[in-house]
């Protein structure tokens, strides 16, 4: 495929979670009420062990996310990295754990679906205008900036346009922050994975960086997870780096980055608040519980900080 293709498919992905999502929304896995507004009703069932797989993902993510946020008090910022049609700001709104600005980046082209679904929509729109304040909210088709949730159409292999378009929307360096990037990295070549985690401990000196992607994919399990995306056209460039925990850590610690820590999904699973997890375990009849395991440990989340005000920030973990 073409270069062209090649990020035409990996754009293709974000519709794939989205869609993954609702679906295990619709089962009962967790709760969102916005995500029915981003995507489609799956046209067949996901299977049991996809669900899973993604409840553990989201639970997982929002764990560490709001473990940032109790330590920081919400006085910080979240940068979603390749965010996609992801519904956190409207979630964590719900929750009254919005911190001071919310970012969003992403290829122009979904930035540009996103803002339209947000201004047909009342229920996405409403909470933008309701946390906003001052003078007029800016929207166009490419981006949108308020008080507290902002989004902006940039490529994340071009650190220096990415850096101007976030601070004409007022991010502010000095702030704590938080960036996440779920599913995003293994997109990038090793060297444009490094240049934005570089660009990120260099850019914020108190920070957190939290990884979502694939991990173990040296072995035969992971060969064939890689051929199944490889037939859809997607390119895994950096599948590289999802060789192993230790080389996820690796790349966070040399590039910038303190206090790394690497966790297969399995692991992730073990440590979620096991009522829930009982709970969601009897939605569905798992019959391949091997084939289960075996996808959590092809999956694994990575997180990081960079911590000079001591706020604790090494402390976080599950
Ligand atoms: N993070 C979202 C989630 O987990 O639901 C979406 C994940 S989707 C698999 C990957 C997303 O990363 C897509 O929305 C894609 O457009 C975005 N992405 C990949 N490479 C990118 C790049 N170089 N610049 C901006 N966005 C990128």
């Amino acid at each position: 495929a073409g270069m062209d293709e090649a990020d035409e498919a990996v754009r293709g992905t974000c519709e794939d979670a989205s869609v993954c999502k609702r679906f295990a929304v619709s089962v009962g896995y967790w709760k969102d009420p916005y995500i029915q507004y981003f995507v489609r009703q799956a046209k067949e069932r996901k299977a049991p062990e996809i669900n899973r797989g993604y409840y553990a993902r989201v639970q997982g993510v929002s764990y560490l996310l709001e473990a940032f946020l109790k330590k920081t008090e919400c006085n910080c910022q979240i940068v979603n990295l390749g965010a996609g049609m992801d519904t956190l700001f409207w979630r964590l709104k719900d929750e009254n754990l919005l911190p001071r600005k919310y970012f969003e980046v992403d290829f122009p082209m979904i930035v540009a679906r996103k803002i339209h679904n947000i201004k047909s929509k009342p229920p996405l729109s409403k909470p933008i205008i309701e946390t906003h304040s001052g003078d007029s909210l800016l929207i166009d088709s490419h981006s949108l900036d308020s008080s507290r949730y902002s989004i902006v159409g940039a490529d994340l292999r071009f650190s220096s346009d990415l850096e101007e378009k976030l601070k004409k929307h007022q991010l502010d360096v000095h702030l704590p922050t938080v960036l996440v990037a779920e599913c995003v990295l293994v997109y990038m070549t090793p060297q444009q994975s490094a240049n934005l985690l570089k660009w990120a401990a260099s850019t914020f000196p108190v920070a957190m960086f939290i990884n979502y992607e694939q991990v173990n994919m040296a072995d035969r399990f992971g060969q064939i997870m890689i051929e199944n995306l490889q037939r859809r056209q997607c390119n895994l460039a950096g599948v590289e780096v999802c060789r192993s925990l230790e080389s996820q850590k690796e790349r966070l610690l040399l590039n910038g980055w303190e206090n790394a820590h690497a966790i297969d999904m399995m692991k992730v699973y073990s440590f979620l608040p096991q009522a829930d997890v009982k709970r969601i375990e009897e939605l569905e009849f798992l019959d391949e519980k091997e084939l289960f395991e075996q996808l959590m440990q092809h999956y694994c989340i990575c997180w990081a900080s960079k911590d000079s005000s001591n706020l604790g920030l090494a402390d976080i973990t599950f």
